[in-house]
This record gives C-alpha cells, sequence and structure tokens, in this order.
C-alpha cells in the first residue's frame, strides 16, 4: 500500500547524527558500560509528593475523559503561573493543555501555518523541529547561528528569510546550546516578527533551569502577545518527562481554535495527570528549584574542569541540562570526535551536527548522571580532546 508523502517524508533519509547514540544503545543492550550523556532526562524521578497526588486523582475516580482543553483548575494554575513570571496578563482561556510540550510544538505550528507556508527555526535546533514542520504540511527554513556568538541569533540573519514566511520558532534557554536569548536579541527577533507579520512560537520549556542571567519571554514584549504562542511542559521543570503534560498559551480566539483540534487529534490529557500536574505547580518555586539544583551544581562542577583544559570550550551554557563543548582545536567533527570518544573511553555524547549545521564541530553533553561520574566523565573528555589536539 501507498504512505503519504507527508509521513514517509517527516525525516529526511540518510545519516542524521544519531547514530553515536543508537550505537551506544546498542553497545549497552550487550552488556558494556557506557557512561551515557546524550538525552535530556533527569536522573531523579518524578517527585514522589506528586506521584501520591496523581495515585489519590485516579483512585479517587478521575480516571475518564478529561475535559479536552484541560481541566479547569490547571488551566488557571498554569495562567497565574505565567502571569507572574512575566506580568502579561493571563487567564485559563489564553491556556491549553497538551500531551506535552512536542505535541503543542506540533499545533502551534498547525495554527499558524498553511500547507506548503514557509516556517522559520534556528539552527541548531531540538530535533523534533523540522520534522514537526514536515508534519504541519510547511516548508522548514533553518537560520544558521555562530559558534562566536555563543549562538543569539542575529536579527539581520532572520530578517533574511522573513520575507513571505508565516512563523519563526525560538526556544530560549536553548536545547542544545544552553544559550539564554538576551533582552537585545529578543527585541531583534520581535521586531522582525512585528515587521513580517510573523507568528512567533516561543519553545520555553527549559523555563527553570536558569544558570546565568534571565530568562525572559518574549510574549512579555511590546505588541508581541497577540502573535506569539508560548510552548511549556511540566517534563523539565518538574521531572514529569513520562506524563506527558505541558501547554500552549496564546491569544483566546487561537485557543478556541486549538481546542478543536485537541478534540480532533488527543482529546485531552489524563484528568489524574492534570490533577498531579496542578498539584506540582500548587508547590511553588521551591519544588521547581529543588529539580533543576543537580544541574546547577553540575554546570559549576564543569565550568571548574573546563577552566582548566585548553582543547575544550564552553559555550556559556546559561541554562538547561547541556554543555555545549567547542571541540574544534582537535581538528575533528564533532561527530568523528563522539564516535572515538565512544571507543576509547565508553562515553556518548551527541555530536554537534546532530542539530544542524551551526554546531558542527561540537558536541553536547547531557548533565543527566550523578555529579561523581559526570566530573570523571567531563576530566576524561577533557583529557582526550587535549591528546587529540597535540
Ligand atoms: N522542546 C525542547 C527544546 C525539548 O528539549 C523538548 C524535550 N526534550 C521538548 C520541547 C518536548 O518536551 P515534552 O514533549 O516532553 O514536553
Amino acid at each position: 500500500m501507498k504512505l503519504s508523502h507527508r509521513i514517509t517524508h517527516l525525516t529526511p533519509s540518510g545519516s542524521d547524527g544519531w547514530e553515536v547514540f543508537y550505537r551506544a544503545r546498542q553497545m549497552v543492550a550487550a552488556g558494556e558500560d557506557v557512561i551515557e550523556l546524550t538525552i535530556g532526562e533527569h536522573d531523579i524521578g518524578t517527585d514522589t509528593v506528586i506521584l501520591d497526588a496523581m495515585d489519590r486523582a485516579a483512585k479517587g475516580g478521575h480516571t475518564g475523559y478529561a475535559m479536552v482543553p484541560g481541566i479547569q483548575s490547571l488551566r488557571e494554575s498554569v495562567a497565574r503561573r505565567i502571569e507572574e513570571r512575566t506580568g502579561v496578563p493571563t487567564t485559563y482561556e489564553n491556556i491549553l493543555i497538551t500531551p506535552g510540550g512536542q505535541s503543542a510544538l506540533f499545533a502551534a505550528h498547525l495554527a499558524a501555518c498553511d500547507e506548503g507556508d514557509t516556517a522559520l527555526y534556528i539552527d541548531p535546533y531540538y530535533a523534533t523541529y523540522p520534522g514537526t514542520i514536515r508534519g504541519i504540511g510547511a516548508k522548514p527554513v533553518a537560520i544558521q547561528t555562530r559558534a562566536e556568538d555563543a549562538f543569539q541569533p542575529r536579527a539581520e540573519d532572520i530578517e533574511a528569510h522573513a520575507k513571505g514566511a508565516s512563523s519563526l520558532l525560538i526556544n530560549t534557554p536553548n536545547n542544545p546550546t544552553g544559550t539564554i536569548y538576551s533582552r537585545q536579541t529578543l527585541d531583534g527577533i520581535a521586531e522582525v516578527c512585528r515587521k513580517h507579520d510573523l507568528w512567533l512560537i516561543s519553545d520555553e520549556v527549559y523555563d527553570t533551569q536558569v544558570w546565568e542571567g534571565q530568562h525572559l519571554s518574549p510574549r512579555a514584549l511590546p505588541n508581541m502577545a497577540d502573535r506569539t504562542l508560548v510552548v511549556g511542559s511540566m517534563s523539565k521543570s518538574h521531572a514529569m518527562t513520562g506524563s506527558r503534560v505541558g501547554w500552549i498559551c496564546g491569544p483566546a480566539d487561537v485557543v478556541r481554535h486549538l481546542i478543536n483540534l485537541a478534540t480532533h487529534t488527543t482529546y485531552g490529557v489524563p484528568g489524574y495527570i492534570q490533577d498531579a500536574a496542578d498539584f506540582a505547580i500548587a508547590q511553588g518555586p521551591d519544588l521547581e528549584e529543588k529539580i533543576a539544583e543537580p544541574f546547577r551544581r553540575r554546570r559549576a562542577l564543569a565550568r571548574d574542569i573546563l577552566a582548566r583544559h585548553n582543547a575544550v570550550g564552553l559555550i556559556p551554557s546559561q541554562g538547561a541540562m547541556y554543555l555545549m563543548l567547542d571541540l574544534r582545536a582537535t581538528g575533528l567533527s564533532g561527530f568523528e570526535f563522539a564516535n572515538r570518544l565512544l571507543d576509547a573511553h565508553r562515553i556518548a555524547v551527541m555530536p554537534g551536527e546532530s542539530f544542524g549545521k551551526a554546531a558542527a564541530g561540537h558536541v553536547r553533553a547531557a548533565m543527566t548522571i550523578d555529579d561523581k561520574a559526570f566530573a570523571a566523565a567531563l576530566e576524561t573528555i577533557c583529557t582526550f580532546a587535549e591528546s587529540l589536539s597535540k
């Protein structure tokens, strides 16, 4: 049977830079000890207080179909949290609860783009971005950033591609680079969006993982609330990756259409999961800080270790759970370095090339193993890079 072009061309065929990851997983399956610094998943599980709330909700009977837009209480909690953090007036009518940030990214693009429209995104990028854009029938166009700018996008580079485009997808704090977009960067982005009438899709799933500076939501910039769709999630802020609960925050009339879309796609998020998310948000910033703390600690450890070595440069890593390591001094591509590192030391990192062109010659290390093992792995990466640079 013939399958649709849409689904068979979601991701391009051939090498995509994920080979190192799959090879590491095969080695683990074969019983080898591999130190995995690949995927963005906390090494702590979901906090037991949240699991207890989930258990209470499920056993209390919240296991039937939940309201498609999200339960009222969670929509209100998310709106309040956003208003408190950004100062932008926000009500439940601005919020659709989604099964995680990924489905919010898909829905936001479906709302912003028609078939064949151009949807812009920033390179390096989170792995699913181009496939998400292709999936809704639009054309993904990458805007390159530069390592020497610490991967902050330049407004003029976006401007060069903006004419006729429908949307621009950004992500701050950024996966994979750890960069937090500055006020100046975001002002420039907002100006291009207003000038070219672009929807801004702002992926802020790492908004609680800020190590340096401040996270600024572009929805709070002048005249941006009407054209910004913010993607949020409980995955990273509350270590609830497997619970699949996130949201879109946007203008109320857009959210009404998105609710209609949800009726025809997800039909909502399980009620007991939403109750647990609502409980988790009600715990306030203390719980969020507790969950972010291991990454804050490891990032400080990493800076001390990298300061003692020359062959590895660190993109400032202002936020998120990753380090972007510059290995260009070795003369190797990120892909070659990651493969050699895996063979020589059984340490798995992601080649920068798996996140697009802009991070070539870099690797991304997730800070997702315990402090001691993480520090030891980083020391090994540094001395290995030094031996290759000689
Ligand atoms: N955006 C970014 C930048 C991510 O890194 C991820 C997950 N790694 C997501 C969105 C999706 O997260 P989820 O669907 O778990 O909310």
